[in-house]
């Protein structure tokens, strides 16, 4: 019974071991991709809402001013008057 205990314990500590190196590695990777960031664009476009005209454009294609974002420059200076 008590031997049976000491694996489980045994069990869980190897498996928390394992998952601290999953995380240490998954940084090591992000933290390369990151450094590789131009190399490989990611395919899904976060969209954002425009907030003189409400239509939505892709997030890397808007002006972002001050936590609102817009979907041309024009809209960014009509907006500001
Ligand atoms: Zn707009």
């Amino acid at each position: 019974m008590f031997g049976v205990v000491r694996l489980i314990i045994l069990g869980l500590l190897i498996s928390f071991a394992l998952k601290l190196f999953k995380k240490f590695q998954e940084n090591r990777l992000t933290r390369t991709q990151k450094k590789s960031k131009n190399n490989n664009k990611p395919t899904a476009k976060k969209t954002v809402r425009c907030d003189h005209c409400g239509i939505y454009v892709p997030s890397d294609e808007t002006i972002n001013d001050g936590g609102k974002n817009f979907c041309s420059l024009e809209h960014q200076s009509e907006h500001r008057k």
